[in-house]
Parts: C-alpha cells; sequence; structure tokens
C-alpha cells in the first residue's frame, strides 16, 4: 500500500479508525487506511466450495449451504482453475476441515437413499 498522495511505500501505523489500519507516509506526513474488503469471504469458505464441487454439488447447492450467491460459487470455481498453485500451499490447514466436509456428505447421501426407498 503506496502513499495515495505522494506514492511512498514508507509509511508506519498510526492507529485504528472505523476498524482499519491507520498509515502515516513517512515521505509527506499524510493519513490514509487501508480499505477492507467487508464483500470477500474468507479463505476457508472458498476452499469448501471447492470440495463441494467436487462432490459434484451443483453451484446453486453449494450455495445455499455456504450462504452465498450461486454466482460468488461460479466465480471463485473459475478462480481455482486457474490458481490451484493457491490452493495446494494451504492444503495442510485444510485437511481437518475437508474430512468433516466429506462425513456430512455421506450422511446426507445415505438419508437420501433411504428416502428414496
Ligand atoms: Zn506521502
Amino acid at each position: 500500500m503506496n502513499c495515495p498522495k505522494c506514492n511512498s511505500s514508507s509509511h508506519k501505523k498510526n492507529g485504528i479508525v472505523g476498524g482499519r489500519q491507520r498509515y502515516k507516509c513517512s515521505a509527506c506526513g499524510y493519513n490514509y487506511t487501508v480499505e477492507l474488503k467487508s464483500t470477500a469471504f474468507s479463505a476457508s469458505v472458498k476452499r469448501q466450495a471447492l470440495q463441494l464441487y467436487l462432490e459434484e454439488l451443483g453451484f446453486r447447492s453449494i450455495g445455499r449451504f455456504l450462504g452465498v450467491s450461486h454466482v460468488s460459487v461460479q466465480k471463485w470455481i473459475k478462480k481455482f482453475g486457474q490458481g490451484l498453485e493457491d490452493l495446494k500451499s494451504e492444503n495442510e490447514i485444510s485437511i481437518v476441515e475437508m474430512d468433516e466436509m466429506h462425513t456430512y456428505i455421506g450422511n446426507k447421501k445415505i438419508l437420501l437413499d433411504l428416502d428414496c426407498c
């Protein structure tokens, strides 16, 4: 994050305003904050979306399950296709999470089968 006024990358932390980190430019003394993307979903939600996708759930089902729009899910899956390297680097952290998801989906399928019979 460079200073919006003089474009210097040299800054100091200068408190937090409205939940956002404020910086003070060391070059010109201008105070600026870093924008937080409030609409951004966490990496773990996106990983869950991908996992559900790999379990052959549709975009709409994934969206309902995770409480996001199916359009977002579609975008994430596309992005995952382009940036699988990023996902690999996080695999160690998400192993437990994915196992739980497998269990959930397994139970769901069993229940659905019982309904059929
Ligand atoms: Zn500056």
